[in-house]
């Protein structure tokens, strides 16, 4: 633990869902760029201990950091926009404060004191900011969720006020994302919002440096100084943040407005080097410029609740931006495919992708899709739960092991092809009881995988409560399966893969979380690329039917 040098707050008002999170790690992206070392943090008012429990359908997805924390999807933002690598402590929640707060009182740490918000609860989530700082970092950006107005929000947002006045003001810059509304039966953008939304934030003592607008259109500069007048900031802290139709243009929006030079501006902080985005820029480009396209299919059991399956959606964009392709997903909900349908809904598919999921909705679909995929020679990548549904649909239709599957879903199969991990025997609980984090895995050199990865030994991240059942390895390699990976100890299979198929890989660990637009996950960019050739096969094969159907026509 070092001490907080400098400290970014980012607050939201008026309405959730503005994009605090990208925010927070564009202003990152910025700092970074100005080379300054930054990390982030995500202040989380419910009281959950962590999203671990939380269903993706109402939350989104569950980030898992290296350390195995299960935190905030935020912290995917942070980690894909910056170059910090996060840990547990950069996700604190309301429920993680009062479970340590409530252990100090019982050890009789308070000494007879009445433990109360404040100072207890307000000086724990200090010392939660506090922990993250290490002599390396310049600054430390710290989101807290919710809208300013929430009740409980109110401890975290006392907090960062109390740590401005002991900073000191030039170590503290609080950024207040908020919204200017379109109205459009009077044809205006409205202010009064946000107005509202910073005079709440001043009532407990936060007078905001700089206003991130949230705008669908441009923000006249009319509007930004009476912006400017009404809510005491600087007329060129009012900053327009229109919807971009990318994330990654944020950071760069930013720049034109010159925001870094705004915060280091407040910070004091004189000579620094000149702003060079020139990759992320190059990044932009590709994106902008693809030069061909595919469409991958995912069959999960939610169907593109746009934030459940979030990681996965960006690992799959990198992917092409890879090869400089455009990728489109097709939601396709496991439910619905049976094998009669299977050709129907997934002919016109280059690539199929099963994700990570628990329970048994949707798994017999699941396991028809990766049948088509095998059979019909369609690149599949199966994560984690698609990983077990490819090897339990492998045993099933190839290795004639009836009724084969997890104990996860079928706890009396006669072919027990994946159980409960061994570590976690008389385990019962939910929350933080899985394989977590990041695990070493070997892999067998001239497979799939290894080509891949350009290496024999990564690192990866996991998330699962069930392993593959060694005992049945043999049967399902000796039909042509291949295990190509494998933690260290031999205990756990952590890839499998079919070699005589353009591409068919299962991994037991979650690539997406370590995928970044400047570095594509390796899994993730050779499936895309695998994805492109079958479109151009696809693509191949229908010019020659035509040719072939025009031929006949004029013979006849
Ligand atoms: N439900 C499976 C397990 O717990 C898969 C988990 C996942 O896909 N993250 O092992």
């Amino acid at each position: 633990m070092g001490s907080v040098k400098k400290c970014i707050f980012v607050t939201g008002g008026v309405v959730s869902s503005l994009g605090k999170g990208i925010a927070a790690a564009s202003l990152g992206c910025l700092l970074e760029s100005r080379g300054l070392r930054v990390t982030l943090q995500k202040l989380d008012p419910y009281l959950n201990i962590d999203p671990g429990t939380m269903s993706p359908f109402q939350h989104g997805e569950v980030f898992v950091t290296d350390d195995g924390a299960e935190t905030d999807l935020d912290l995917g933002h942070y980690e894909r926009f910056t170059h910090a690598r996060l840990t547990q402590a950069n996700n604190v929640t309301s429920g993680r404060i009062y479970e340590r707060i409530l252990a100090k009182e019982r050890r009789g740490d308070y000494l007879g004191k009445t433990v109360q918000v404040i100072p207890h609860v307000t000086n724990e989530i200090k010392d939660a900011v506090r922990k993250i700082a290490t002599d390396d970092l310049d600054v430390i950006i710290v989101e807290i969720g919710g809208t300013v107005g929430d009740i409980e929000s109110l401890p975290f947002l006392e907090a960062i006020r109390q740590m401005r006045h002991e900073l000191g003001r030039s170590n503290c810059v609080f950024v207040h994302v908020t919204l200017v509304p379109w109205i459009a039966a009077a044809g205006e953008l409205k202010t009064k919002p946000t107005q509202h939304s910073v005079k709440e934030l001043r009532a407990i003592g936060i007078q905001p440096d700089i206003l991130l607008c949230r705008t669908e259109t441009d923000l006249p500069q009319e509007l930004r100084e009476k912006i400017a007048l009404f809510c005491d900031v600087d007329k060129d802290a009012v900053i327009a943040a229109r919807d971009v139709e990318s994330v990654y243009r944020v950071p760069m929006n930013l720049a034109q407005q010159g925001v870094d030079d705004i915060i280091l501006r407040y910070f004091g902080m004189k000579d620094l080097p000149k702003r060079d985005l020139t990759a992320w820029e190059e990044m932009l480009d590709r994106m902008k410029h693809p030069e061909d396209e595919v469409t991958i299919g995912v069959i999960g059991k939610y169907v593109d609740y746009e934030d459940s399956y979030k990681s996965l959606k960006e690992a799959l964009l990198h992917g092409g931006l890879a090869h400089k392709i455009q990728v489109h997903l097709r939601w396709v909900e496991a439910e619905s495919i049976t094998r009669e349908t299977a050709h129907q809904q997934l002919g016109e598919l280059d690539g199929i992708l099963v994700p990570g999921g628990f329970g048994t909705r949707g798994i017999e679909g699941m396991i028809e899709a990766i049948r088509y995929a095998r059979l019909e020679k369609v690149p599949y990548f199966g994560i984690c739960l698609g990983m077990q549904t490819m090897v339990i649909e492998y045993g099933r239709n190839v290795c004639g092991l009836k009724d084969a599957h997890s104990t996860e879903f079928d706890p009396g199969t006669p072919h027990r092809l994946f159980f409960k991990l061994r570590e976690l025997k008389g385990v019962e609980d939910l929350g933080g009881t899985m394989r977590l984090g990041s695990w070493l895995c070997n892999l067998k050199p001239d497979t799939l995988a290894a080509q891949a990865y350009g290496s024999l030994e990564v690192h990866e991240r996991h998330r699962h409560r069930y392993e593959f059942n060694r005992d049945y390895e043999k049967e399902i390699t000796s039909k042509g399966m291949v295990v190509s990976g494998e933690t260290p100890d031999g205990m756990y299979v952590e890839i499998c893969e079919l070699p005589d198929h353009p591409w068919f890989l299962g991994c037991q660990f979650h690539p997406e979380f370590k995928s970044k637009p400047l570095e594509p996950q390796p899994l993730f960019a050779s499936f895309v690329g695998a994805a492109y050739r079958h479109h151009q096969a696809r693509a191949r094969a229908e010019e020659a039917a035509e040719a072939e159907q025009f031929l006949r026509v004029r013979i006849s």
